[in-house]
Parts: structure tokens; sequence; C-alpha cells
């Protein structure tokens, strides 16, 4: 029996300013508790799916034209972006978006914005993000500052702070060096884990991206090319040719 989906994207074409195609049928299942990432090359429309899945595409003048987006069943597609918010959806932007003249801490409780709950419970999850980012805690001046692997730390604290039950990525590791690469996709993955946040993770870094996730689709030009579960895509020749550069 196929496993439960969170998230299922049927067949969504997507437009900008009324006329510009960009999404041409995209189809994607994300399960519960998994990780799956979307690959593909620039301007192949990745980040235009995850727009599409929180609604932030309205903000750029996109619409869903064609096909639905159910999350817990339900329909979302073309919902404003606080709505999907509170339904437990979190985008991390592309470029991190902290709010740079406010500190760690002041960000990680904007990321609380939609709870109800009390302080005791947004302090004890500021305890638990510390946790997995120890360094966020001892930066006490304003988060502009922060390196660009911080800031990307704390753009991922702050979504958790939301108590998102799927968090969007996009691209987490765009101007990160090597190693700190390899800390927050480790992160990422005990995120999954330890919380079972599900996540769909856009990258361009196929190699860390399928080493982390349970699935993957290929994308280009708008469509979906391929998919499969990790092993697939890894063992896959055209993936090993285009996407993890031959070695
Ligand atoms: P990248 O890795 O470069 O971000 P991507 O796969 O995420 O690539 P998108 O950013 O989704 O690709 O862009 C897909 C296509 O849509 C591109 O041709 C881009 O020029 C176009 N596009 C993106 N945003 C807009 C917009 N706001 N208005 C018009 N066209 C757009």
């Amino acid at each position: 029996a196929p496993e439960e989906s969170l998230l299922s994207v049927n067949n969504i074409e997507v437009v900008y300013d009324d006329v510009i195609l960009v999404l041409r049928g995209v189809s994607l299942e994300v399960p519960k508790g998994k990780v799956v990432t979307l690959l593909g090359p620039n301007g192949a429309g990745k980040s235009t799916t995850l727009k599409a899945i929180s609604g932030l595409l309205a903000t750029e003048d996109g619409e869903v034209t064609r096909g639905s987006i159910t999350f817990e069943g339900e329909e979302i597609a073309n919902k404003n972006p606080e709505d999907i918010v509170r339904r437990g959806i979190f985008q991390v932007m592309e470029g991190r978006r902290i709010v740079e003249d406010m500190t760690c801490l002041e960000n990680l409780r904007l990321g609380a914005f939609t709870r109800r709950d009390g302080g005791a419970a947004i302090r004890n999850d500021i305890d638990m993000v510390y946790n997995y980012f120890p360094r966020l805690k001892e930066r006490t001046g304003m988060a502009g500052y922060l390196s660009g692997g911080e800031q990307q730390m704390l753009a991922i604290g702050r979504a958790l702070m939301a108590r998102p039950k799927m968090i969007l990525l996009d691209e987490p590791s765009m101007g990160l060096s090597p190693l700190l690469v390899k800390e927050v996709f480790g992160i990422i993955e005990q995120l999954c884990h330890d919380l079972g946040i599900t996540i769909l993770l856009v990258e361009q870094n196929a190699r860390m991206a399928l080493k982390v996730a349970d699935f993957g689709y290929i994308m280009e030009s708008g469509k979906i090319m391929l998919d499969g579960a990790k092993e697939d895509l890894i063992n896959n020749e055209d993936v090993k040719e285009f996407y993890l550069g031959g070695d």
C-alpha cells in the first residue's frame, strides 16, 4: 500500500503575470515524516513549486491555474500564505530572510507569531532550537552580523518555532562552506527523525540532498522528468552523469 501522503501536488500549472507559464503539470507526493527532495537546474521551477505550496506565489503575481495541492486531504492551492502557515506549512526562503536588525532571540520569537500557546511553551522551544544550534545562543548581537551558516541555522530555527508539520526548504546549502553544508544537512536529518517534521527540500547540491532524502524528484523546464527512492536515483546513470558529477 502506498504511504500516506501529507502533501500531494497534482498536475499543477503555474502562471506568472497571467501569461508566463512556468510549471507545466507538476505532480509530487510527500509522505508524512519523510524528507523529499526536489532537484534540477537553475530556472527549472523548483522555487516556484515551493511558492505554489506556501501561497507565496501570489506575492509575485503568480497563480496555480490548473491542478490541485492538498495538505492533510484539504485543497490549499491559491490560499493566502497566513492560512497555509496556520495549517502547519512553513517555508524557509532562499537567501534566508532573517530580520537583520533584530537579535537571534527576537528572530526566534517572531517565528512563534502564529502560536496561541503561552510563554512557557515558547521558551521551551527556544531552548530546543539552541540545543540543535548551540552557536545561536552564543551570538547576542544583531542577526545581520551572523555568518551565512549561522543565518541559515537561524532561519531553520525560526521555522521550528512555528511548530510546523512540514518545512519547505529552499536551497539551504546556498553560500555555505562544505563543512557547514554537512552540519546543516545533518541537522535537517535529525529534525525529521527527532521531531517527525516532514521536509520538502529544494537543492542544487544533489549529492547532499540525496544523502538525507528518502525520495527525490528531478525537474526540468517546469516538468518532473524522473522520480524515485533515494537509492534508485543515486544509481540511475542519467542522475549520476548530470547531477552527481561523475565520480
Ligand atoms: P533557481 O535555482 O535558479 O531558483 P528554480 O528551479 O527555483 O531555479 P524558479 O525560480 O522557480 O526556478 O523559476 C522558474 C522560471 O520561472 C524561470 O524561468 C524564472 O525566470 C521564472 N520566474 C520566476 N519567478 C518569476 C516571477 N516572479 N515572474 C515571472 N517569471 C518568474
